[in-house]
Formats: structure tokens, sequence, C-alpha cells
């Protein structure tokens, strides 16, 4: 008998149960592929951080005894397909029994399901040991209705007992510190910047570019500063727990372009490709508070990202997919502005956030929220769009999480199977949370006129031309009272001043 086991790049879980045994009949499979590389358009970083992160990973499983079988992008007898390469070296190598853990995208999973219909050897499927909820049993409880994120929530810190009391209750009185999380920056107290532990990754870039890989951004090669072992990633996270945590709840929604970083852990890649495991984040994250190193509303915000939001997106894709990917409740249908790929805006809190993104491939929550998908909302960007934009610029980007933070939260494609209501704001809210319209061409003030913030008409173009499907929306009926209160003069004029911006996007 022999066995492969497949290992994909976002499944580089070294705690998981397949290595705690030698096995001489095993031969894990590990490959750098086109078809992974080339489905959209990755930020460079993304590329680089995972194959780097793969490398060292069958590195590390080698050390250990273990037999590994790694297939480089550049590789002669790489087929450069996930099904490809199976079914050669399945062949080649006499397997008699394939296993593999559960993809994280239904793309993935699709594919290989197809294949084992074509195998004639024993496939088997086990768990990546990563989430904390089984995939099967969230399918089951958000197939009819999606529960509110609250709710699910609250299930979750009583199902793993975290900050609780002995009567089974929130520690502080209640589960949700938000109402606290939301000051402004303004310099003081200093943000750290991440970990800097650069690597110079150069000669893989080459490889990657001389394989024909297209991407975006800036590759930063020579000084790769994302973590992509899983030493590394424990860093980052003692390094945020004792420089960020304490701020991270009342930093959590500002922006500011003196700090790419500001409060935020920098965390996802690492969690996304299994260096961590999210459990030990939060029990890291708890400790804290229990030692008095970070106060209670930092450490539940902190909580409420990893045990709420992303185990409950993921419960949503997998309720909802394929269906979810294709979800135009607003029918919006513009391409996204060609800046998006350049940051060339004039709008400088667009600028600033895309430019960065590039640059980094990282923007926190509220960049992605409140900038660029709220802009591509108001734009009445289609979803597909604006989706296959965030797969790609982010490193952390993987689908199951993209899809329903960017189609259902940002977008609100879904009508609402995530979001109570739009993620929508006018300048007044980017001004409010960061320092962006100091430095503007545009004024935040004004809706009408060449100086008018776009978001200012757009926001309101945007409430009027889907009044049907969200007037009777109870958190927007102050909106639509609000937009009452202009004369018919003003109404008309903020309506022609959105048109004239949507007639320009590329310039804008
Ligand atoms: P922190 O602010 O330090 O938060 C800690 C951790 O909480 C994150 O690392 C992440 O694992 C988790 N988390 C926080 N918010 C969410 C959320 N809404 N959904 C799932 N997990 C969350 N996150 C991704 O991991 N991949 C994506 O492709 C992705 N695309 C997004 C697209 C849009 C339009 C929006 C609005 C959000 C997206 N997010 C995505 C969620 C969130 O923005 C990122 O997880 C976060 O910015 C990562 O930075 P951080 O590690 O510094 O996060
Ligand atoms: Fe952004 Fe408008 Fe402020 Fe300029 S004025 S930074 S475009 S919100």
């Amino acid at each position: 008998m022999r066995t492969l086991r497949l290992i994909l790049g976002d499944q580089l879980n070294i705690r998981h149960s397949w290595y705690k045994q030698l096995d001489p009949n095993v031969l894990y499979v590990m490959m750098e592929v086109r078809s992974e590389t080339d489905y959209v358009r990755h930020h460079a970083q993304k590329v680089l951080g995972i194959f780097a992160a793969m490398r060292r990973f069958a590195d590390a499983l080698q050390s250990a005894g273990h037999q590994v079988l790694y297939l480089k992008i550049c590789d002669q007898q790489n087929r450069q397909s996930l099904s490809e390469n199976l079914k050669h070296i399945i062949s080649d190598k006499q397997i008699t029994r394939f296993e593999r853990q559960q993809a994280d995208e239904f793309r993935v999973e699709e594919t290989l399901e197809q294949l084992a219909s074509t195998l004639s050897i024993p496939v088997e499927i086990v768990d990546s040991e990563h989430f904390l909820c089984n995939r099967e049993e969230l399918k089951e409880k958000f197939a009819h209705k999606i529960p509110r994120m609250e709710f699910f929530y609250r299930e979750q810190r009583k199902h793993w007992q975290i900050l609780l009391d002995a009567q089974q209750k929130p520690l502080g009185g209640k589960w949700n510190f938000d109402a606290e999380n939301r000051k402004k920056w303004v310099g003081t107290p200093k943000a750290p910047d991440w970990p800097i532990q650069a690597q110079n990754l150069q000669a893989l870039w080459d490889e990657i570019c001389s394989a024909g890989v297209k991407t975006m951004g800036n590759p930063s090669a020579n000084a790769f500063t994302w973590p992509t072992g899983r030493q590394q990633a424990k860093v980052w996270l003692q390094y945020f727990i004792q420089h960020a945590l304490v701020t991270f709840g009342d930093y959590q929604d500002a922006m500011s372009t003196e700090s790419r970083t500001l409060f935020h852990s920098g965390l996802s890649f690492a969690l996304n490709t299994k260096l961590l495991h999210p459990l030990e984040v939060i029990q890291a994250v708890v400790d804290a508070y229990e030692k008095q190193l970070a106060p209670l509303a930092a450490v539940e915000g902190f909580v409420r990202q990893i045990l709420g939001w992303r185990e409950y997106i993921r419960g949503v894709y997998w309720a909802r997919m394929p269906g979810y990917q294709t979800l135009n409740g607003l029918e919006h249908h513009r391409p996204l502005p060609s800046w998006y790929w350049s940051g060339k805006t004039k709008m400088n809190c667009l600028r600033h956030a895309i430019t960065q993104s590039l640059e980094t491939g990282y923007a926190h929550h509220i960049q992605r929220l409140m900038l660029t998908g709220n802009f591509a909302l108001l734009a009445g960007c289609h979803p597909d769009e604006v989706d296959h934009w965030y797969l790609g610029i982010y490193i952390d980007a993987f689908q199951w999480v993209e899809l329903p933070n960017t189609r259902g939260m940002s977008q609100f494609a879904d009508l609402g199977l995530i979001a109570s209501k739009p993620y929508t704001g006018s300048a007044s809210y980017i001004h409010r949370m960061s320092n962006y319209c100091d430095e503007c061409s545009y004024s935040y003030k004004e809706k009408i006129g060449d100086k008018s913030c776009p978001f200012n008409s757009l926001y309101w173009n945007f409430h009027v031309l889907h009044e049907s499907k969200l007037k009777n929306n109870p958190r927007l009926a102050m909106v639509y009272k609000n937009w009452q209160r202009f004369d018919s003069a003003e109404q008309e004029a903020i309506t022609q001043q959105a048109n004239h911006h949507l007639s320009n996007l590329n310039s804008i």
C-alpha cells in the first residue's frame, strides 16, 4: 500500500494529526501550479508569500523524516494543474490510496472531487483540523436562515468557554464592547509597525517571473516582510499582544495616512495559510487579559473577529456556494474605475488605501469596507469585478473569506444576508475616522460643484436609486428622512453631480 497525501498551499498546519507518525508508505505531495496562480491576477507578494511558506513547510516535513514530493513552478515535469500532476504522480509512483484534507475554496474542492471520480483507488478526505466549527454542521445550520453574526458569536463564546464568568455570563456584563471601539486616531498613542524580519526572496521571485506568472503590486522580493513560517508567525502574534492589543479596540475603525497598520494584528495571512491556529491566537489574547496586560474591551473586540466573524463568514460561504458567487441583488453593472489598479485618483483616501494595498498586499478592515468597498458600492460597480479585485490584491485573500466579505458585507449583493444594511458612508464618516480629508483635492463638506467630494453626491444617489429595495429597512429610515429635507432643486443638483462623477469615474 502506497498512499499519496496532498497538501495545498493554504494547508500549512504542521500540527495536523497526519504528521504525528512517520510512515515510509506515505508520500506527501505539494505543488506550485499555474492553475492556482492564474485564476485571478494576484498581488506579487501573495504568490511569493504562499510559495515561500510552502517551501519552508516542505523542508520542515522532510527534516522531520517525512517523504515529500515538491513540484516547483519552473520544474519541467510540472504539468501546472493540480489534477494533471496528481494523475501523473499516482500512476508514476504506483500510488494505491489518495488522501487529502478538505479544501477551503469551492473551486478547488470541485476540481479534487472531479479528479476523485476518475480514479480507481480509494480516496479519503479528512478535516484540515484548523477551523473551530465543523463545515458540514455549519452548512446545515446556515442552510435555511443565516443568523446574525452576534448570535452566532455568543454561541461560540459559550461553546468554547471564552471570556465567561462562573455563571456562564459574559465577562464585564456584556457580549460586545463595539460601542467603545470607535475613536479617531490623531497620532497618539504611537502606532507600532509590524515586526520586520525581512527575507530575501529574490531567487524565488525570479522563478515566478520566468514561469510567466502575471501579478500586480510591488513584490518587495528583496525585503519580504510577511511571516512564511510558524515560528515567525508566533513572533507576530506575541508582538501584536505586546505592542498593539491594548489599543486594538479603541482604534479598530480609525484610518490614517501616518500608519498603515494602526493597531491591527496583520495575522490574517498566517491564519489563512494555517501557520497559526485560531484557538491558539484567541487563547494568547485571553491570557493577556487574565494577566492584566490588556483591557476587556480590546480583548473581546479581537476575539470577536476570529471566533465570530471569521468562522461565521466561512459558514455563510459553505452554506450558500456556488450560488453566492453570482449574486447581484442591486443589479450593479459598471466596471471598476481603472485607478483601482494604479492608485492614481485625486481622491486622497482612495489614493492612499489603494497605493498602500499595491505596495504591501494589505489594507485593514475599515479601509477595505469603508473606502474601496464603499466607493465601488456607491458607484454601482459589478460585484464580479469587485470580487476579482479583492481576491487578487490582498495577501490574505482566499475565496472562502474574501467572497462573503466582499459580495455580502461590502457590496450588499446578497440583499442583506450578512449585513443588516448596506455599509455606505459619505465624506463626513471618512473625515470623522481619518485624516485623509485634510489634504485632498476635494472638499468633504461639499456635495455639489467641482470641489465636492464624490462620496457625498454618490451616497445620496445610491440611496435614491435603490429606494424601492431599501426604504423599508428601519436602519435606513433616517437616511430617507434626511433626503426629504433637501428641497427639490438641491435634490436635482445632487443627482446631476452624482451623474457627472459616474460619467467620469476614471478621472475622478
Ligand atoms: P485584525 O483587524 O487584526 O483582525 C484579526 C483577525 O480577525 C484577522 O486576521 C482575521 O483573521 C479576522 N477577521 C477580522 N475581520 C474579519 C472578517 N470580516 N472576516 C473574516 N475574518 C475576519 N479577510 C481575509 O482574511 N481575507 C480576505 O480576503 C478578506 N477580504 C475582505 C474583503 C472586504 C471587502 C472586507 C470588508 C473585509 C475582508 N476581510 C478579509 C476581512 C478583514 O478585512 C481582514 O481579515 C483583516 O483586515 C486582516 O487584517 P488583520 O489580520 O490585521 O486583522
Ligand atoms: Fe476622500 Fe472625499 Fe475626504 Fe477626499 S474629501 S479624502 S475624497 S472623503
